[in-house]
């Protein structure tokens, strides 16, 4: 019988393997993807908006070469993390639901059954994309997730959203020849974008050569055109692709059928303890970014990597009771 069963082997469930091998706890890391599965699908090019110091965890030393690491140098320093403290952990094997049993819980995986007294669940919010329902939507040529932007060249691209991820593939995408229109709700950029990506994109929409619609959403995506609802009125422009960067959400599902209670207002906000991440479920605990419910940039690794502290002292404490 394991101390703790983790659920997910992104940045926060390393952090809570690192705590729970200090404080002499038995542990397993089960991850349904590839080591740091959302960093992983994170755009190639991509920065962190964060400095390397503030990436880290279980205080080892993350170098990079320039201030704010890249998404290559991550996945080499959470790997490193990984091996040199020879953490527990079971790749490509998806945690599918729990069943209490008198003092513990029964897990079923995608290839086991595992039995552990306490649950961490550091899910994150990469697997499910928020979607625009919007006939067209399903088409193979609309991309929730953007990679490389080698691939759009001299396409004509909408990409939808102000965000750091729509500013990201925005300018990527023109610097690769594409052509570029982004559809934007709100009247400006977002003022969380990184502050020295902000004003390279404000100026390539002040200079027009990339389009912006602000004011503004898509009503229908066809093979060859799109549909854009303005303040002028319906306008259709010629399309070949569209990044619908419109962010991401906890997987709610998973959330409820783990037992999970959530807000009934439109936050969906997971019931936890602030202090031990108890949630309502007895020895089940949250950790990282999977916290926030439908609010995504609450959490991020710098000031969620805490949770991996306050949950091993919480089931230390309580384990200490019971023995
Ligand atoms: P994740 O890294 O998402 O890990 C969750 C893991 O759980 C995944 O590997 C997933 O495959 C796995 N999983 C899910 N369901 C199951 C299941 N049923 N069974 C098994 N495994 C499962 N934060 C910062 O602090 N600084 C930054 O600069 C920064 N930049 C960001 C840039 C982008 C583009 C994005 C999207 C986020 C960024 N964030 C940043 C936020 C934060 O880094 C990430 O959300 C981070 O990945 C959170 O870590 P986590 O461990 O909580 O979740």
């Amino acid at each position: 019988m394991l101390d703790i069963l983790i659920i997910g082997g992104g940045p926060i469930g390393l952090a809570c393997a690192l705590e729970a091998k200090k404080a002499g706890l038995s542990y397993l890391i089960v991850e349904k993807g590839t080591l740091v599965n959302s960093l992983y699908n994170y755009p190639a090019g991509m920065t962190f908006f964060s400095t390397s110091e503030k990436l880290e965890i279980g205080g080892v030393p993350f170098v990079s070469n320039s201030i704010k690491p890249t998404r290559a140098e991550s996945l080499e320093y959470y790997r490193r993390v990984l091996t040199s403290n020879e953490l527990n952990i079971h790749l490509f094997e998806a945690v599918l639901h729990q069943q209490r049993k008198d003092d513990h819980y029964e897990i079923t995986t995608t290839k086991a059954v595992y039995l552990a007294k306490n649950i961490i669940i550091a899910t994150g919010f990469y697997d499910v994309p928020v979607k625009m329902n919007i006939p067209g939507e399903e088409l193979p040529k609309v991309r929730h997730y953007y990679k490389d932007p080698h691939f759009y060249s001299l396409q004509k691209v909408v990409v939808v959203g102000a965000s750091n991820s729509s500013v990201d593939a925005a300018l990527e995408t023109f610097r690769k020849g594409a052509e570029v229109t982004m559809v934007i709700r709100k009247d400006d950029i977002s003022d969380r974008v990184k502050y020295w990506v902000r004003p390279d994109i404000i100026n390539r929409i002040k200079e027009g050569t990339i389009k912006a619609y602000y004011h503004s959403h898509l009503t229908t995506i066809r093979e060859n055109e799109v549909d854009i609802q303005t303040p002028e009125g319906l306008i259709a422009i010629p399309n070949d692709f569209v990044l619908a960067l419109t962010g991401y959400q906890p997987d709610f599902t998973f959330l409820k059928t783990m037992g999970i209670t959530l807000s009934a207002d439109e936050k969906l906000l997971p019931e936890y303890n602030a202090e031990t991440m108890e949630t309502n479920q007895k020895g089940i605990y949250l950790a990282g970014v999977v916290c926030g419910g439908m609010n995504t940039h609450l959490w991020f690794i710098e000031n969620s990597r805490v949770h991996a502290e306050q949950i091993i002292a919480a089931i230390s404490k309580q384990t200490a009771k019971v023995s």
